[in-house]
């Protein structure tokens, strides 16, 4: 496992979807998604010129940024899983994105929680694009409302969209999903000028390419960074 060889495919790949889709690749940032990996990986990811990493798991991922602060390694991190109301000042306190964020009660407990000498926490409203059974997300016709609730907490900083499509391997039904979110994101930016919306998070190890042409501005990779996970500890 070469965590640097690794990062540079990706990037390669990121790059060729760019060139594929007419866009610049400065567009496109990549997440480096380090759930269940271990700090020394995280680091090797750092010493390749990563910055930006995702965590799925509260305690998880306070530990590391915690570590990374003592050795004072600046990292941009942000939250990617699913959130229960009682963690929420773990992440408003740690994080500096919270991506999967669903619901107008969390983002109020968020905004109080959020410490004032820290930036506002950046936002991303999850949609439920395509798995209707999965509890996480909203679904589209609710995503102004929510929006609208968030413009007007003042510690948080609303910055777009994020979506998990169902994982299928289907191309057409893949570009299907990204392409609503598309649509959602340029309306969720046409709706509120006033705001930084500059971000739609969508695209995973399996389905980095189509995403980006679909618009994609930030793919967050696991596996094909870090290699398979490991769940059985
Ligand atoms: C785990 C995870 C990823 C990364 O998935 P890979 O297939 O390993 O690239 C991306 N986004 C979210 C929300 C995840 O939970």
């Amino acid at each position: 496992m070469n965590i640097q060889q690794n990062l540079q495919q990706v990037q390669q790949q990121i790059q060729q979807a760019c060139q594929q889709a007419n866009r610049t690749i400065s567009d496109v940032s990549l997440l480096a998604v380090s759930k269940t990996k271990p700090v020394e990986a995280i680091l090797q990811a750092y010493q390749a010129g990563q910055r930006q990493f995702g965590e799925n798991y509260v305690q998880e991922g306070v530990e590391k940024i915690e570590y990374f602060e003592r050795h004072n390694v600046d990292l941009e991190w942000h939250f990617i899983g699913p959130l229960q109301s009682n963690k929420s000042r773990l992440v408003a306190e740690h994080f500096d994105w919270m991506q999967t964020l669903d619901r107008a009660k969390i983002a109020d407990r968020l905004n109080d929680q959020r410490p004032h000498y820290k930036k506002p926490l950046n936002v991303l409203i999850q949609i439920n694009i395509s798995d209707e059974s999965s509890k996480s997300g909203i679904q589209p016709v609710e995503m102004l409302d929510l929006a609208k609730h968030i413009k007007n907490l003042p510690h948080l900083c609303l910055r777009g969209l994020m979506a998990i499509p169902a994982p299928t391997d289907d191309i057409h039904q893949q570009k299907h999903a990204f392409m609503q979110m598309q649509q959602l994101f340029q309306q969720l930016q046409c709706s509120l000028p006033e705001c930084q919306i500059d971000t739609l998070s969508m695209g995973m190890s399996d389905d980095l390419t189509a995403a980006i042409e679909c618009g994609s501005t930030m793919v967050r990779i696991g596996t094909a960074i870090f290699g398979a996970r490991d769940y059985s500890k």
